[in-house]
């Protein structure tokens, strides 16, 4: 049963989701309902895809054939745009996700590795990393990558 709290989120996603398609379309982004498509997707289900999943999901929710290159295409412009994340697998395989809070960068992602579901994590370590590095090493961080991983509450019981 959906409550209040539920609806308020679904609305709350279908705000953002218009809000990121203005701004891809200030930004001179063609808005093609396979865009659309792609978006709904990564918002609705929170999880980590590959290319070819996103392909399998959007042929069947558009009821047509859409090629691979195309979703490359869309999901490496929406990671240019800063919208989907690229999730770093060893396999070499691109696997994306999105943020749905992404002007707080002060968070990590927890990656569940059985469902693919992607968890927001309200922790950053960023600062203490940067600071330990500057007091030891007396250098500088001009980049850092946390991407977290394991099993979500829901995989574990
Ligand atoms: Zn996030
Ligand atoms: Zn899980």
């Amino acid at each position: 049963v959906p409550t209040f709290e539920g609806n308020d989120l679904v609305q709350d996603m279908k705000i953002l989701i218009e809000h990121q398609i203005e701004n891809l379309r200030i930004q001179g982004f063609r808005i093609t309902p396979i865009v659309v498509s792609v978006l709904n997707q990564f918002y609705q289900n929170h999880q980590v895809m590959s290319i070819l999943e996103i392909k399998e999901e959007i042929s069947r929710v558009l009821g047509y054939e859409v090629g691979n290159p195309t979703i490359y295409r869309i999901c490496e412009r929406l990671h240019q745009a800063g919208i989907l994340r690229a999730m770093h697998s060893p396999d070499g395989v691109s696997r994306y996700y999105v943020c749905s809070n992404p002007t707080d960068h002060k968070h990590l992602h927890f990656i569940c590795l059985q469902c693919k579901q992607v968890l927001e994590v309200d922790f950053s370590i960023e600062e203490k990393v940067h600071a330990h590095v500057s007091e030891k090493l007396d250098a500088e961080v001009k980049n850092q990558f946390i991407q977290v991983e394991g099993v979500c509450k829901r995989c574990r019981t």
